[in-house]
This record gives C-alpha cells, structure tokens and sequence, in this order.
C-alpha cells in the first residue's frame, strides 16, 4: 500500500500539475502508444488536470486493437480447420472479423480455448498428440519472448503438433510510420512494460530520425504528469531524445536474455496494422529453422481483406486523428457488451476506456 500511496499521492500531483501549467506555454500534442496508459489517463483523469493546449492523444498501443480484420478472418479460417485447436489470449476471441468472431466460431462447434500462457497452450498439444494446436501470437515486445519459450520448448520436447501464428508487432516503427503519415505528435508517452523488454535505448533510431521526444513513463497518477512535465520541458526547450521516467523498471537495454531469445526465433518482417497499414519491418515471423512451426505456412487459408464496418472509425482512432466519442456508433450500437469495432473490445483499448470512464 505505501508503493501506491507514494505513486498517488494527492500533494505530489498537485505540485506536478502547477509545474505543467507554469512551465508549459506552447501547444503540445502528446501520444501514449501503451493500451495501458490509455486507460490510466482515463481512469486517472490526468487531461482534466492539464490546461488545453495540451492534448492528449490515444495512438496503436492495444494489441487486440492494432491486429488488422484480415489476420482474425485468417484466425477464425484456421478454426473452421477439422482436427485443429486454437489457442489465444482472452481478449482476442471477442474481436469481431468480417462476418464472425472466433467467439461465435467456437459457439458453433469450433474448438477455441483461452490460455493465459503459451506454456499452458504447449500442454494442450502435448495432451492432444492426435490435433493441432495453433496459439495465435498477438502483442508486442512485452509479448512476444513467451511465444519464442513456447518456440523453443516446442523444439526441445519434440512437440510437432504445436503452430504459431505470428501476429507480433514491433512498436517503434509504427510510432515513425504515424509520423511519416503526418500526424502531428510533439512526443510520445512511451509504453513502459514494452521498454521493460526491450529496453529505452531501441527508440534511439526513431528519435534521431524524426526529431521527437519520448518520455517512457510508468502507469501511476504521478508517473504519468511527471512524464507529461519532462515532455512538456523537452517542447519547450526544443529538445529530442529519448528519457526514462519510469526507473524503478526500465533499463537501457532491457531484458537482455528475453531480446536474445526472441532474435534468436524471430526475423523481423513487414507487417500490417489495423488503422496504419503495412509499414516496414514492424513485424516478427519465425525463423526459417522453425518453419515447420509456423501456421501462415503450414496451413493453407485462404482470406480476402474486407472494409471495416460502416461508420466505425477504429483507424482513425488508432492514428490519433479522431476521439472515440467522435464516432457515431459510439456508446449507442457500439459498447463493452456489444463491440462493433476492435478498440471496444479491450479494457486497454482506446474507445472501452473511453466508454468506462466517460
Ligand atoms: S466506438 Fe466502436 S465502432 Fe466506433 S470507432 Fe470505437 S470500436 Fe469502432
């Protein structure tokens, strides 16, 4: 309790927030890219604490959200295979594809289980010789080095009925690609457990390149408006780079052993995002030693990309463009319990923390 009272405490927010307001005089447009962040802003109320012309703005950071329509039809196809179990995270079977959800497939027969583990997904192959199980690999750095053990455990228990579904994604290039898109961002809140990972130093390129700020912040009232106050210093002082708010966590370098393992079953690739697009070299497939894993190339699915849902307008959420009350759908025929689109279906997703704490 005395960790969360340090990190909530109502006379260090204040003083954090008069610090804002009197060192912050130019217009700053700030982006967390952490579904994390997005909720504790919200559930925090950190944009009712700061004066307008800072703005806050929710970008990629929900996992479930940024995997594109394609890949859950490709998921559900996978499903609808005989002799085939899927494995996934909770959050991911909700997410509606073009005409069904892994959800409904697994109400109409389909043998869809959640896992909270792939290690718990490399047991249901070990105890169902006679399937195949495929574990969708959604997320991203803070991810992805437990589907590179189940990988490896794979291999090294001669498992061969286990598949991986690579949907993993790499952050910094998406927060460049907003960018390039001409999104105007003056610096990013950035994700913490990501950078937990893979340490601060990867966003090193990315600053270099496009001259922006980022911040690593942790997820507590004070972490983010000290996080907010040393972006705000950064703008002012015309400075980029990139700094680490969140110590108590984050290193440099990260979890050196985690990034060896995940480089040493991964390749980079590109990959397609929900709302951006395909952008270059944001993506992990497997290695080609362990191609004999890898469901995109073990099973043959056939699936064609379909438009979103009319009037939803999750890609522009996800670039930051628009808020989820923007949308019209929002709150009336889109909610928790009945999402349209993929930002409603996550607690970390943008228009769910916007519906919870509106
Ligand atoms: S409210 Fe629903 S339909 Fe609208 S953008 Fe968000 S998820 Fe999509």
């Amino acid at each position: 309790m005395k960790y969360i009272d340090e990190f909530r405490n109502h006379d260090l927010v204040a003083t954090l927030t008069e610090a804002i307001v009197r060192r912050s005089k130019k217009p700053v447009r700030i982006m967390e890219v952490c579904g994390g962040h997005t909720l504790a802003i919200r559930k925090y109320g950190i944009q009712q604490l700061l004066p307008e012309h800072i703005e806050l703005l929710s970008g990629p950071g929900c996992p479930v959200c940024v995997t594109p329509r394609i890949s859950i039809d490709r998921a559900i196809a996978l499903s609808r295979l005989p002799g085939v179990i899927i494995t996934t995270y909770g959050d991911l079977i909700r997410v509606p594809g073009s005409r069904s959800s892994l959800n409904q497939e697994r109400a109409q027969g389909a043998d869809v289980r959640i896992v909270y583990s792939t290690l718990d997904a490399l047991d249901i192959a070990r105890t169902n010789p006679q399937k195949k199980v495929i574990f969708l690999g959604i997320g991203f750095e803070t991810t992805t080095p437990s589907s590179a053990v189940a990988i490896l455990e794979a291999e090294r228990q001669r498992i061969s009925n286990f598949f991986l579904l690579s949907m993993h994604k790499v952050m910094p290039p998406a927060m460049g690609a907003l960018i390039d898109q001409g999104i105007r961002i003056d610096g990013y809140i950035g994700p913490g457990h990501v950078s937990a990972v893979a340490g601060a130093d990867m966003y090193h390129a990315l600053v270099e390149k496009h001259g922006i700020a980022v911040v690593i912040a942790g997820f507590e009232p004070v972490d983010l408006l000290q996080s907010i106050y040393m972006l705000v210093c950064m703008n002012e002082e015309g400075r980029h780079g990139v700094e680490i708010q969140y110590k108590r966590v984050v290193t440099p370098r990260g979890n050196t052993k985690a990034c060896e393992m995940v480089n040493h079953v991964f390749d980079s690739c590109d990959e397609s995002w929900r709302g951006l697009g395909m952008i270059n070299g944001s993506g992990l497939s497997l290695k080609e030693q362990y191609s004999r894993m890898d469901a995109s190339l073990q099973f043959d699915v056939q699936v064609e990309p379909l438009p979103e849902p009319a009037g939803c307008i999750c890609g522009e959420v996800l670039r930051g463009m628009k808020k989820p009350a923007e949308c019209r759908l929002f709150g009336k025929t889109c909610t928790p319990a009945n999402p349209i689109g993929a930002c409603m279906v996550s607690g970390e997703g943008a228009c769910q923390a916007y519906y919870q704490f509106r």
